[in-house]
């Protein structure tokens, strides 16, 4: 039987993404496949969205698919509670990372249906077809599919899909390092599976077609260049297809860094390099166990700089083994490779890591692994610390954090943000790092504007910044 399907993106605490959501596309490719009809609300990505109880008395739903972050539980609970009192008929099914790693913790969520853990896009449409409402939810837990069988996605089924200037492409899935922190082998598994390059570049001109602002595209793949000769043969293809639109690859490690490679990047319309340094202490750095050393990343990002391209790269506070001292080492590191942007993220001890072993038989763990980590993409602010040791306590942490973000100027102004920033300085007295971090800015927002120039996406992240600085955009309640 045909069903109205809803599938949602919730937009969590301040992030403002220019991506859409590319594993709600594939699915709602599997849902119209099997003659459903559907409607994705990215809260994250499009905020001309409209409330979620607007949504459901426009659509009637029968089924309503949301995915989740860890960080995003508080809002998915909310919206789950929306539908309920709407209509308490509307099945539900909560899918995404955090289903996938704490499936038990959502059991108790009145009016959720079904738990979706792994990769649902070969499941999808029996779910739909056979879901029912019921007591207490069921959790589906769903086998990996083959990579090869990756569908189109159909970002038309999108809220005002012809906004979308960012395309999120997958090459590949899955990570074969197995770095303290990182939960992808719970979540993608450690065996990395590629798709054929001609598809990858087939579904982005296909995207071209349907897409009119399209400006931009993502790699989103775990870690896209496990195999380099096959990365490299990417990069070449897509410069030959790409007519004008820039190219982004999220996840890359330092050895990927080749001076070859950049060359490749360079065509293909890349015009920054991410990476993950995690830490620039050398004893936090070690037991993180990354397979590569600060030498290696120190050498990536000198090559990254002098090759002319930006440099982004992740640390993390908080990690095993870190204190506050080790993290004033770490922000020295960070302006000693000199990455013109950072996100520096609080530590979250992810179910089946090495990490949140560590913390467990070493430290504290706190029950707020559900609050948000990231801050660069939204503004300043510190986010509550999910553990502590008797060397480095919940404050300290948060100071550290704090220091963190005004040493290396990695956040957005915005007016809200201002607030937490004097707050952070009195609560701290971090007054000179304040000062300085506060008369630089004007250096930092010309580099974040260059950077969206340069993808092409200025007036999409003009639109994005004062949109989420100036009105309370909808997070879908
Ligand atoms: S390289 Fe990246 S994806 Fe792979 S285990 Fe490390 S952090 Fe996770």
């Amino acid at each position: 039987m045909k069903k109205e399907i809803l599938l949602i993106n919730p937009r969590i605490g301040l992030t403002q993404s220019l991506t859409p959501h590319l594993g709600l596309a594939v699915l709602a490719t599997r849902l119209e496949q099997a003659g459903h009809t559907v409607v994705t609300l990215d809260y994250s990505a499009e905020h001309s969205t409209p409330p979620l109880d607007e949504c459901l008395r426009r659509y009637e739903p029968d089924f309503v698919g949301i995915t989740g972050l860890t960080s995003g539980v508080g809002i998915v609970r909310r919206l789950i509670s929306i539908i309920g009192r709407y209509n308490e008929n509307i099945v539900v099914a909560l899918g995404g990372p955090h289903a996938t790693l704490y499936p038990e913790d959502l059991r108790a969520i009145a009016d959720l249906d079904y738990i979706v853990q792994g990769e649902a896009e070969d499941r999808i449409a029996d779910l739909v077809d056979a879901a029912v409402a019921g007591q207490f939810p069921e959790i589906v837990s769903c086998e990996r599919p083959p990579i090869d069988k990756f569908p189109m996605p159909s970002f038309c089924s999108f809220h005002n899909f012809q906004n979308i200037s960012v395309y999120p492409l997958l090459t590949s899935k899955g990570c074969p390092f197995n770095c303290s922190f990182c939960s992808v082998h719970k979540i993608t598994s450690r065996a990395w599976r590629r798709r054929r390059i001609d598809d990858c570049i087939e579904e982005v001109s296909e995207a071209r077609h349907y897409l009119p602002r399209l400006r931009h595209v993502r790699i989103i793949d775990d870690e896209p260049a496990v195999d380099r000769e096959r990365f490299q043969l990417l990069l070449s293809r897509f410069a030959e297809a790409r007519r004008g639109l820039s190219l982004e690859i999220v996840n890359l490690r330092a050895k990927d860094i080749t001076q070859e490679t950049l060359g490749l990047m360079r065509e293909a319309g890349v015009f920054e390099v991410c990476f993950g340094v995690e830490h620039g202490n050398p004893t936090v750095f070690e037991h993180i166990e990354k397979g590569e050393t600060l030498e290696d990343i120190a050498r990536a990002a000198e090559l990254v700089k002098s090759s002319g391209l930006f440099l982004r790269c992740c640390f993390i506070v908080g990690l095993p083994f870190d204190s506050y001292e080790r993290t004033l080492e770490s922000i020295e590191f960070a302006k000693k490779i000199k990455a013109d942007f950072i996100h520096w993220n609080s530590f979250i001890p992810l179910r089946g890591t090495r990490a949140a072993d560590w913390f467990s038989a070493h430290g504290r763990v706190f029950d707020t692994k559900e609050q948000f980590s990231l801050s660069g993409s939204g503004g300043f602010f510190v986010p509550e610390p999910c553990v502590e040791t008797d060397d480095f306590k919940k404050e300290d942490r948060k100071k550290a954090y704090a220091l963190a973000l005004l040493e290396t100027g990695s956040y957005v102004l915005t007016p809200r943000g201002l607030v937490e920033i004097l707050r952070a300085m009195f609560r701290y007295e971090l007054y000179a790092s304040t000062l300085k971090s506060l008369v630089r800015q004007p250096g930092r927002i010309f580099k974040t504007l260059l950077r969206f120039r340069k993808a092409g996406l200025l007036s999409g992240y003009a639109r994005r910044y004062f949109k989420g600085t100036f009105s309370q955009s909808s997070a879908g309640e």
